[in-house]
């Protein structure tokens, strides 16, 4: 499973890594970003419930 933001429709609210803090963080610029190339198992729940809980529905998750 892969996970990309949209850094264009990202509105730096911080959601993503405090849901999931093993595929997303905060970058200097103050949005999120992908820090893995493929989510770890153990984090695809997270993964997909920061992807969920996106208030601008910036988060893509491939499968
Ligand atoms: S939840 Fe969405 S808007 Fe908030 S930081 Fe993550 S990608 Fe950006």
């Amino acid at each position: 499973m892969k996970a990309r933001v949209d850094q264009d429709a990202c509105i730096g609210c911080g959601l993503c890594p405090d849901i999931c803090p093993e595929v997303f963080e905060m970058t200097d610029d103050d949005v999120a970003r992908v820090i893995v190339e493929v989510v770890p198992p153990d984090a695809e729940d997270q993964a997909k419930e920061a992807a969920d809980a996106c208030p601008v529905d910036a988060i893509d998750i491939e499968e």
